[in-house]
């Protein structure tokens, strides 16, 4: 099967790569992220996936896209925030899949156990029926633990916030480091 799996981040990505990988898919990844504040951890975060395609020989597609502004406007409680973010991030994963002949698509959002997994279930779900190309549900969060330690070991940058300004402000990382 020719899988777009959308990475979140480099650390996500080892777990659900390794295990695709393994059973014969041939996955490649897409990097798709426009909620990472700032642009400097978002630079960040894409060299680690960048690092991870280099050992491991990964294809991987890369966007850009940094749209930072349309998270401003929300406060408090993450429900209707995330599911804006994940439904940005996986409209684009579905559409990019189909664009390019994929058979299917997947995230690596799914292997996180600090994500909301069912919406993203639900979105991913959504998106195939409405772009025409299956998506690829797997509960990946077993493997969370073992993901993160290889990617420890491999040296890859691992962030301590999810993405986001108010991701940010509530982790109490410092910007930019
Ligand atoms: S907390 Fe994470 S998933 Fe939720 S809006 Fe922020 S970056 Fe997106």
């Amino acid at each position: 099967m020719k899988l777009l799996i959308h990475a979140c981040c480099a650390p996500c990505l080892v777990y659900p790569w390794e295990v695709l990988v393994e059973e014969g898919m041939e996955p490649e990844g897409f990097f798709y992220n426009p909620n990472i504040h700032p642009a400097e951890e978002h630079r960040r975060r894409m060299e680690a996936l960048k690092e991870f395609a280099r050992v491991t020989g990964a294809k991987i597609h890369y966007s850009g896209e940094f749209m930072q502004e349309r998270w401003e406007g929300f406060s408090g409680p993450g429900e209707e925030r995330c599911a804006m973010c994940y439904t940005l991030r996986m409209a684009k994963a579905a559409a990019y899949a189909k664009e390019k002949g994929f058979d299917a698509f997947t995230t690596s959002l799914l292997v996180s156990p600090y994500q909301k997994h069912d919406l993203i279930k639900a979105l991913g779900d959504r998106f195939a029926r409405e772009y025409g190309v299956a998506f690829y549900y797997r509960d990946f969060r077993p493997g969370f633990r073992q993901g993160q330690r290889k990617a420890k070991e491999m040296g890859l940058y691992r962030q301590k916030y999810c993405g986001c300004i108010i991701s940010l402000g509530e982790s109490g990382a410092v910007e930019g480091r």
